[in-house]
C-alpha cells in the first residue's frame, strides 16, 4: 500500500494559529504546478512498484487550484504510477472556495473524497483565527458537499479561545446535522512564529483554561461514538467503511511520496523532506534537482515511531508484532516501561496488545514519548 500526498504551498491569508508552509502570492502559481509534475517524475523510484491506494491534495489549499489543474496533476501521477482500482483521491477544501460547478468539476477531473476546512460554525471564532471563511460559507459548503458526495471528512478545531463547553456542543450539533462520514478534530495549539503565539504572549489573546479542553475533547469523544463513529484515531473518527486511507497508511508505516515545498516523504525506512521555501524549491526542480533532505531511521528511531503510532490508533500495540519486527529485548524493556502506566490506569492489556485507556487517550502523545528509547 503506497500513497503520494501534494502539498500546494498556496492561501489566501495566514489564519492566526499555522505554521504550515504556505505563501498568499500567487505569483509562482503556474510554475509550481510545471515543477509538481516535474518532481513526480524525478521520483518515480521513491515508491514501491505497486499500485497506489491514495493520491492525497494538501497544503496550503488545494482548492485554490482549478479542476483543471486538479487533472493535471492527476495525469502526471498516472503517467508514472499505477493507480489501485479503488483509490482514494482526496482535497482539502475551504469553504471559501465552493463556487458553482467546482465540485462536479473536480469530481470529473478524478477526486472522489474531499476534506473540509469548516473548524468552527461561529463567526467570532472563525475571525479571532483569521480564517477566510464564514459561517454562513461553512454551512453552504456542507450542504452542497453532502449532496454531491458520499465521502467526505470535516475538520473541527475545539479549545478555541473563549469557547465553553455548550458553545464546544453547539458546534457538534451542528457538524453532525450534515452527517458526515468523518470528522477530524484538533486541539488548537499555539505553535512557534505564528500570530497567536504573538498574540497570547502580548495578553491579546486568553487561551482556554486546559481543564476546559479536556472536557471539549471528552464529550466530542462522547457525542460521536453515540452516532456510530469509531474513535480510530485520537483525532480521527469514521463511520465504518470510511476511515481515511491516506492517513491510515501513514500510521502503518506504509510507503509515500510527498510532492512540493516543505512535503515529507518515507520509504524504505529513509525519511526525507524537501525544502520550505517556494522560490529555492523551484530553483531545485528547474536544475532537475531536488532540494531536500534525508534521514535514514535508526532500528530506535523505528520502534519509537511504532509505539506513538500504535498508541495514537485504536489498533494499540501487539506484544507479538514487537517480538516479531524489533525482537525479545525491545518487547521486555516495552513491558518493563509500560507498569508505572498501567497502574496508573492510562494504558490497559487487550489480550497481547496494550492500549489507551479513554481518560488518558488526550494525553497520548506524552504517555508514548515516555516509552520512548533513546538513540546513543
Ligand atoms: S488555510 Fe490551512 S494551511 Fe492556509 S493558513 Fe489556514 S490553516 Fe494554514
Amino acid at each position: 500500500m503506497s500513497a503520494i500526498y501534494f502539498h500546494i504551498p498556496f492561501c489566501k491569508q495566514a489564519c492566526h494559529y499555522c505554521n504550515f508552509h504556505f505563501s498568499t502570492s500567487l505569483k509562482y502559481k503556474a510554475e509550481m504546478l510545471e515543477a509538481l509534475t516535474s518532481e513526480v517524475f524525478l521520483r518515480t523510484d521513491e515508491l514501491p512498484n505497486e499500485p497506489l491506494k491514495s493520491i492525497y491534495f494538501g497544503g496550503g489549499t488545494p482548492s485554490m487550484l482549478s479542476p483543471t489543474e486538479i487533472e493535471t496533476l492527476l495525469n502526471s501521477v498516472s503517467t508514472h504510477f499505477s493507480l489501485d482500482s479503488n483509490v482514494e483521491i482526496t482535497l482539502e477544501m475551504n469553504p471559501d472556495d465552493y463556487a458553482p460547478n467546482y465540485l462536479k468539476d473536480i469530481k470529473s477531473a478524478g477526486v472522489n473524497r474531499l476534506s473540509l476546512g469548516v473548524q468552527s460554525f461561529f463567526d467570532e471564532e472563525l475571525k479571532l483565527m483569521n480564517r477566510a471563511h464564514t459561517a454562513q460559507e461553512a454551512y453552504l459548503i456542507m450542504d452542497e458537499v453532502s449532496r454531491n458526495f458520499d465521502n467526505y471528512s470535516m475538520d473541527l478545531i475545539y479549545g478555541m479561545p473563549y469557547s465553553s463547553v455548550a458553545s464546544w456542543m453547539k458546534n457538534i450539533e451542528i457538524a453532525l446535522g450534515f452527517t458526515p462520514p468523518h470528522i477530524s478534530s484538533y486541539a488548537l495549539t499555539v505553535e512557534p512564529k505564528t500570530v497567536l503565539e504573538n498574540q497570547v504572549k502580548k495578553a491579546k489573546v486568553e487561551l482556554l483554561d486546559e481543564e476546559i479542553v479536556l472536557t471539549q475533547f471528552n464529550v466530542l469523544v462522547e457525542q460521536l461514538t453515540q452516532k456510530g463513529f469509531e474513535h480510530y484515531e485520537v483525532s480521527n473518527f469514521g463511520q465504518e467503511g470510511f476511515h481515511s486511507v491516506n492517513n491510515s497508511s501513514y500510521w502503518q508505516g506504509k510507503p509515500y511520496l510527498g510532492i512540493g515545498p516543505s512535503a515529507h516523504s518515507f520509504y524504505d525506512n529513509q525519511r526525507s523532506w524537501n525544502i520550505n521555501n517556494n522560490k529555492k524549491y523551484l530553483e531545485g526542480i528547474a536544475q532537475g534537482s531536488l532540494t531536500i533532505e534525508r534521514e535514514r531511521l535508526t532500528l530506535i528511531d523505528q520502534y519509537n515511531e511504532f509505539i506513538m503510532t500504535g498508541l495514537r490508533t485504536s489498533k494499540g500495540v501487539a506484544l507479538n508484532d514487537i517480538q516479531a519486527r524489533f525482537g525479545e529485548r525491545f518487547a521486555g524493556l516495552f513491558e518493563q516501561q509500560l507498569e508505572k502506566h498501567l497502574l496508573q490506569q492510562n494504558l490497559f492489556w487487550d489480550g497481547d496488545t496494550v492500549k489507551v485507556t479513554q481518560k488518558a487517550r488526550f494525553l497520548v502523545d506524552g504517555i508514548a514519548s515516555d516509552l520512548f528509547l533513546l538513540n546513543r
